[in-house]
């Protein structure tokens, strides 16, 4: 696979980049050009195996019945961006040297670093061990950012983006904000550098763990074995964190917050196991009297700076910088933890009829 990508790498190196940043004076950048066009190749290769691997079933075994899928188009966009973006990638490459700095200077100074082998030396002899142990500890950290990110009234508004899509595909996986997946990068790239993740790792882990969200989030029947759903975060456990009334508006704002584990949940307090589908989105989105209609954007651009106008009037006062279970616009008509799909006449699996779809 590797000598596969290395060939379309170069032949599209020399065919295409190469005269490129001839033409445009930047032949000073080649190498950084040739190390991204591998990543650019990898990101490709991994949204056509995604498309091939979970369309398919999205098609032939959809929970959610639509009149039409336009309403994902959006997301398709999100993913190329995220993708082709490279922000983990960069973020790690760019904070490599600076964490190689610190090591040395700890070492000097006799601190001992966070890496595993300095608790516990022997387990360099057992990579798969190491490796797992680095998935977890960077779960458990995702747990955590995920949280907070419903926590903070500022953080969520940005979170929202991603909440705001009603019609849940794979494809809502990438849906984030822009300033939310660069905070993101940042921060796993510091932990993992800081716990001793090799880049070959990083990427490696990075690849899996989008794959197994694109999975969590796609709109398709697909029940985990009591086992498997309580090794790995199964699509009905994930659903129910973006199901309006449940996922972030219950007890301690919401549930399911894991990203591949959800033994997280499960030790906090968090975890809600009923798979019962419900109508997912933002409680604010739903027509009066359930919600008030809130326009979240329907394009890249509207939904980024919607998430800023949010962010701007919560930094005016209207709400402040609250602790607060996401922008529930009418407080009357908050009911956390009840189903709103009766109400909105969806059950789901048939088709939504409500006004809001007529957009679609
Ligand atoms: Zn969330
Ligand atoms: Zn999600």
């Amino acid at each position: 696979m590797d000598g596969f990508i290395t060939l379309i790498q170069s032949q599209l190196f020399e065919s295409i980049v190469l005269p490129t940043l001839y033409r445009l004076d930047l032949m000073s950048f080649d190498e950084e050009a040739f190390d991204g066009l591998y990543w650019i190749i990898v990101g490709v290769l991994q949204i056509g195996l995604t498309y091939a691997l979970l369309r398919p079933l999205e098609a032939f075994f959809p929970l959610e019945r639509w009149a039409t899928r336009r309403a994902t188009r959006v997301d398709i966009l999100y993913t190329w961006l995220a993708k082709m973006g490279l922000l983990n990638l960069v973020f790690f490459v760019m904070l490599q040297p600076v964490f190689d700095r610190l090591k040395s200077a700890l070492t000097m100074h006799g601190i001992p670093s966070l890496e595993p082998e300095a608790f516990w030396p022997d387990i360099a002899a057992h990579p798969l061990l190491l490796f797992l142990l680095y998935v977890v500890v960077l779960d458990f950290a995702g747990y955590w950012y995920h949280r907070w990110e419903h926590r903070l009234g500022i953080w969520w508004e940005l979170h929202a983006v991603h909440h705001s899509q009603r019609d849940m595909s794979f494809w809502t996986e990438d849906r984030n904000h822009v300033l939310d997946a660069m905070l993101q990068a940042v921060f796993f790239s510091t932990i993992a550098l800081g716990i001793g993740v090799s880049p070959g790792q990083y990427v490696f882990l990075m690849a899996w763990t989008n794959f197994l969200q694109n999975l969590q989030h796609a709109n398709v029947r697909l029940v985990f074995p009591r086992w498997l759903a309580a090794l790995t975060v199964s699509p009905a456990f994930h659903r129910r964190h973006h199901a309006i009334g449940y996922g972030h508006e219950g007890r301690q704002n919401g549930c399911n917050f894991g990203v591949l584990l959800p033994w997280w949940d499960m030790l906090f307090g968090t975890a809600a196991w009923d798979d019962a589908p419900e109508p997912t989105g933002i409680r604010d989105q739903l027509p009066t009297p359930l919600g008030c209609g809130r326009d979240y954007g329907s394009g890249f651009w509207s939904q980024q700076f919607a998430a800023l106008d949010r962010i701007a009037r919560r930094l005016k006062g209207a709400r402040g910088w609250a602790y607060g279970r996401a922008s529930l616009a009418d407080e009357a008509h908050r009911a956390p933890g009840r189903s709103v799909a009766h109400l909105l006449n969806q059950p789901v699996g048939t088709q939504r009829n409500e006004g809001a779809s007529d957009a679609r």
